[in-house]
């Protein structure tokens, strides 16, 4: 069995900035250097829906957190959380190790540290009803791949080594 039963949970548009707010999308397909490092360590990789492409689409403008803050974008977020915090149930529970998740820093769906956005507000809620503990970590707002990136890396490879 080859698995390393090693995984990661992250936002959507580290693997995908397509989905990104047109002016705000730092590469054109994946961020090169964090996938390749959890590549590089077999760390399985779990996506995360982009709650914002799945509630307004690709030609949607930025928009605050506030202005995000709807029912129905809550409801999004909300049936989001449950469904992942239930995959991430039935890995700890079949003996897999979740290492965290990355989210997006500032982001007003994904940004983890500081004010939260709606998605990691929702899902932080239900993991700790559950009594889930994950290590949780944002790209920053200047992360480029590249030299921009690396103390990121760095960050990174503390939390999956
Ligand atoms: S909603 Fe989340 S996954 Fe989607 S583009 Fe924004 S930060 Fe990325």
């Amino acid at each position: 069995m080859e698995r390393s039963k090693r995984i990661i949970l992250v936002s959507h548009c580290i693997l995908n900035q397509n989905t990104v707010v047109q002016p705000l999308a730092r590469a054109k397909g994946a961020y090169k250097d964090i996938v390749m490092e959890l590549i590089n360590n077999d760390i399985g990789i779990h996506q995360l829906p982009c709650p914002e492409y799945r509630f307004l689409g690709l030609k949607r403008e930025p928009m605050t957190k506030e202005q995000y803050d709807t029912e129905g974008f809550r409801n999004i977020n909300k049936r989001i959380a449950v469904d992942t915090v239930n995959i991430i149930k039935e890995y700890i529970s079949n003996g897999y190790e979740v290492l965290g998740i990355i989210g997006i820093n500032e982001s007003p769906t994904c940004s983890i540290n500081g004010d939260k956005g709606i998605l990691m507000e929702e899902l932080i809620n239900i993991l700790r009803y559950e009594d889930i503990k994950l290590n949780l970590i944002d790209v920053p707002t200047d992360y480029h791949d590249g030299e921009k990136g690396e103390r990121f890396i760095a960050e990174l490879k503390s939390m999956v080594i």
